[in-house]
């Protein structure tokens, strides 16, 4: 099942564009619409500050967030393939 109540980012423009998702983030997240994903829950060994997850609270659907930084990548923010799913 892929997540119809967020929409994937492909790239960040720049930092504005960045800093606008991280706020519409944030409150998705003080809504408890969204729910951060650690690490660990997620069968990851490194807890890369670039990469983090969050799980849709209304179909469960985790999404991979790659930080923006200028210069080095573009970032982006997508939902993962279920078969890839942190349970
Ligand atoms: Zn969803």
């Amino acid at each position: 099942m892929t997540c119809t109540h967020w929409k994937a980012v492909e790239f960040f423009k720049d930092q504005a564009e960045y800093e606008k998702f991280m706020g519409w983030l944030l409150l998705r997240i003080q809504s408890r619409e969204a729910k951060p994903v650690s690490a660990k829950e997620f069968k990851k060994d490194n807890d890369a500050d670039s990469e983090k997850w969050f799980r849709c609270a209304q179909c469960h659907t985790v999404w991979r967030l790659l930080r923006y930084q200028p210069g080095l990548t573009a970032g982006s923010f997508r939902p993962l393939p279920s078969e890839i799913e942190a349970h």
